[in-house]
């Protein structure tokens, strides 16, 4: 069931039935030019047919300029929250991604069609590709149902600009519909390829967290899906440093062998209710460089919990942070200086990033009495 479109990504194809495209994304700042541009490298040479980068600022994007002089890989440019700095960045990149859900962040008064249409003709003007990228995690707020669930607006959002890209007559585009739950991407992806045959899909997790268990929850989510056909290009977004992102290649170069090879990782092989760790992969909007070691030290400060139902998300930044925290037990998502502490949807507190920890475990300790 591959899709049936083809399209371009710089010097690269994807869709109809190609080999799966495996992508990273840099963890560092663009404005660290040397910095980006050297990651960027390393992660071609390793296999990465696209890499993606994060930019926030006019700064940021100005960067891209000289970066695209310093490196032959394939670029991407993540927007985020700032669907305006579309025109600053697709002189320089080979593809786009905007989260229909950002749009409804800044500037609520313009229609999101409007926002998208501008997306749409800068990237036609700069031979760009675009990938509507649906997180999750943070959800245009008018298609949240009272009955709670992510799969369905998610799934409404991807079909909803899908078509309207279509109405406009831009077809250059593929689809991502990210979760940190694998049941709920491999889910949604197989229900968006079913109505939407046509559209390359971009595959992964939003956070697959610290490897190994990132690497085995992504095998989980992606391998039925590839093995049926489904995906065209991946990344599998681990909690790793900078220097370590072509583990993300490697990861994407097994899941793609498993599937072919019916080697496939099953729910029997491999349980997701228990002890369950969200972590970002971290990118360059990450507010503090302790994040991985942050991830890390909860990683280890719970393993007396490991066969207790407990979910922990720990994010980078104060983008996603907020949202993404939403829906686990315990979330830290960190800032410059501190660390929010989060039980469910209510914040604990902000804590320094040599005490946080401890309260991690203080509040845990509270909700063991609590339920026992
Ligand atoms: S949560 Fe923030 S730091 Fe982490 S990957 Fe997402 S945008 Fe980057």
């Amino acid at each position: 069931m591959s899709s049936k479109r083809i399209i371009s990504i710089g010097t690269r194809k994807i869709g109809g039935g190609l080999p799966v495209l495996l992508q990273s994304m840099a963890a560092v700042k663009t404005t660290n030019v040397q910095a980006a541009a050297e990651t960027c490298e390393r992660l071609a040479d390793a296999g990465a047919g696209l890499v993606r980068l994060a930019v926030d600022t006019a700064e940021d994007a100005q960067a891209l300029k000289e970066i695209r002089k310093r490196t032959t890989a394939n670029l991407s440019v993540d927007l985020q929250e700032n669907y305006r700095l579309a025109e600053n960045v697709a002189p320089f990149v080979d593809k786009i991604r905007y989260n229909p859900g950002h749009l409804h962040h800044s500037e609520t008064e313009i229609p999101w069609q409007i926002k998208v249409e501008r997306i749409v003709r800068i990237a036609e003007k700069h031979n760009c590709a675009l990938r509507i990228g649906v997180n999750c995690g943070s959800l245009d707020p008018a298609l949240l149902t009272a009955a709670g669930g992510t799969e369905v607006p998610a799934l409404s959002s991807a079909l909803q600009h899908s078509e309207f890209l279509d109405s406009l007559g831009f077809v250059r585009y593929c689809v991502s519909i990210k979760s940190s739950a694998p049941k709920t991407v491999t889910a949604v992806n197989r229900q968006f390829a079913a109505l939407r045959p046509d559209v390359p899909l971009h595959l992964g997790l939003t956070e697959a967290g610290l490897p190994p268990a990132g690497v085995m929850k992504s095998r989980l989510a992606l391998e039925p899906l590839l093995a049926d056909g489904i995906g065209d290009t991946l990344r599998v977004s681990l909690t790793v440093a900078n220097d370590r992102k072509s583990e993300e290649i490697e990861a994407g170069r097994l899941i793609v062998q498993n599937a072919a090879s019916g080697s496939i990782l099953t729910e029997a092989d491999w349980c997701e209710d228990k002890l369950n760790i969200i972590s970002c992969p971290s990118c360059a909007r990450v507010e503090n460089g302790q994040f991985v070691q942050l991830a890390q030290q909860v990683r280890e400060a719970v393993q007396k919990y490991k066969d207790k139902r407990l979910t922990i998300a720990v994010m980078g930044c104060r983008v996603n942070g907020p949202g993404e925290t939403d829906h686990a037990d315990i979330g830290l998502w960190c800032g410059k200086a501190s660390v929010n502490l989060k039980c469910g949807k209510e914040l604990v507190g902000s804590f320094e990033y040599g005490s946080v920890i401890s309260e991690m475990l203080r509040l845990i300790g509270r909700l063991e009495e609590a339920a026992a």
